[in-house]
């Protein structure tokens, strides 16, 4: 089997030799309990749900042994236009007040990314 879909593995062991495995897949959100009284178990909560089980199993007894990652996490989808670019002023040249990025901002004569003051609204559009 293949661990190519595992970002991060966490052991746990009790005294009576129980063997606990926890594997949160790459995509962040899958995770698979191997072992235990979950075994086969499916959660989708990806971080929090290991947090869940981990605290869970350690108050029914058993101890981390190690954990290790195993892959990266899968790049985010960059679809998201929400990254901040460089460049951005760090005041409002017309009135002080912090000035925020807006990836689509729109207005009479143009569209597109702008930084928009968060007081005057005072606008400036990204040179692309
Ligand atoms: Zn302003």
């Amino acid at each position: 089997m293949t661990d190519d879909h595992i970002q991060h593995t966490w052991r746990l062991a009790n005294a009576d030799g129980g063997e606990i495995s926890i594997d949160l897949w790459t995509d962040g959100e899958n995770v698979r309990v191997d072992g235990g009284p979950d075994d086969g178990h499916d959660d989708d909560r990806g971080q929090t749900a290991v947090d869940q089980l981990l605290a869970k199993y350690t108050a029914a007894g058993y101890r981390l042994v190690r954990d290790y990652p195993v892959n990266d996490p899968a790049p985010l989808d960059d679809e998201a236009p929400d990254v901040e670019p460089d460049g951005k002023p760090e005041a409002c040249p017309e009135c002080g007040s912090p000035v925020e990025y807006d990836p689509n901002h729109c207005s009479d004569y143009r569209e597109g990314p702008a930084w928009l003051c968060t007081g005057c609204r005072w606008g400036q559009y990204l040179v692309a």
